[in-house]
């Protein structure tokens, strides 16, 4: 059976770990070609032999199932040279999952997080989100079309109980500038869905909720009880960016457990 993503070529920002990692494993099962992007060079390296690993490929195959490029998305001529990269080893480009995101631990309330904290976020969290947006779209207006996924968190949708003022905001920007492309460019059969993930057992937030006091003041607010798993959100992710969300544009998805549906109180 074809899987849901055959003769696709996708880029993924963050696949080195948490729900860029497992996308790419994902993307690449339901048939696509994956470009893995992230800063961390080695753990990216290991994304794309796991990939060889899980479908049977290897790296001498013309054209690679997935290969590895090193990127920091806040920096514009890398995310270029990433689109660029993707084009010249495939020919096109079909999905950009603008993945990578960090949440600073030194991230917190208005009166405490320093102003370098909350221009590192940005940088990361929104401009690297555009340059992501702006080199796929040009792509894929040479290809016709194509579906472009932006991680915002929960935390765009409603208040976190935990401080994390930057981050938060961040997030609201990938929300409000999703949308906005989404309609602008509705009309070049271009698709752009932010993803909501609700709170996560991946490094990003278990570092940052260290002590089980921390980690139940968020579990209260989730209706299921439980933190999500990285694999539910690339799971997601394949919906919004497959040809079975052909209808499905300026979205934000959510994925968590419940959280902004409900009012729960502890028991
Ligand atoms: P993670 O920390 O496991 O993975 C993030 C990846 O992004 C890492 O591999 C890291 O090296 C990479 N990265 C960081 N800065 C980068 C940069 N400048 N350029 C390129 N790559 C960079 O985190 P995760 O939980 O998988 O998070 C992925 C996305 O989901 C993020 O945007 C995050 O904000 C969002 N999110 C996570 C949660 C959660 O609870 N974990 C909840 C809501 C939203």
């Amino acid at each position: 059976m074809p899987g849901r993503l055959e003769g696709k070529v996708a880029i993924i920002t963050g696949a080195a770990s948490g729900i860029g990692l497992e996308a790419s494993l994902l993307f690449a099962q339901e048939g696509a070609h994956v470009v893995c992007a992230d800063i961390n060079q080695e753990a990216v390296i290991r994304t794309v032999a796991k990939i060889h690993e899980l479908v049977g490929t290897t790296a001498d195959d013309q054209p690679p199932r997935a290969i590895a490029v090193p990127c920091d998305v806040s920096r514009e001529e890398q995310v270029k040279a990433l689109v660029d990269q993707a084009e010249t080893v495939y020919g096109k480009l079909d999905i950009m999952f603008n993945n990578a995101g960090i949440m600073h631990p030194a991230d917190d309330n208005a009166l405490t997080t320093e102003e370098r904290i909350w221009d590192l976020t940005m940088s990361i969290n929104v401009k690297g989100v555009w340059f992501g947006c702006k080199y796929a779209i040009a792509a894929m207006r040479r290809n016709g079309g194509g579906a472009i996924v932006n991680t915002a968190s929960f935390v765009a949708l409603v208040g976190a109980a935990t401080p994390q003022l930057a981050y938060t905001a961040s997030k609201g920007a990938v929300l409000a500038m999703s949308r906005e492309l989404a309609m602008v460019h509705a009309r070049e059969n271009i698709r752009v869905n932010s993803l909501c993930p609700g709170p996560l057992r991946t490094p990003l937030l278990m570092d940052f909720l260290d002590t089980p006091e921390k980690k139940e003041r968020r579990l209260v607010h989730v209706p299921m009880g439980r933190f999500g798993e990285a694999i539910e959100q690339a799971r997601a992710a394949l919906f919004l960016v497959s040809d079975e969300a052909s209808y499905v544009t300026g979205t934000d998805f959510a994925v968590d457990g419940g959280l902004t549906g409900a009012y729960v109180t502890p028991e």
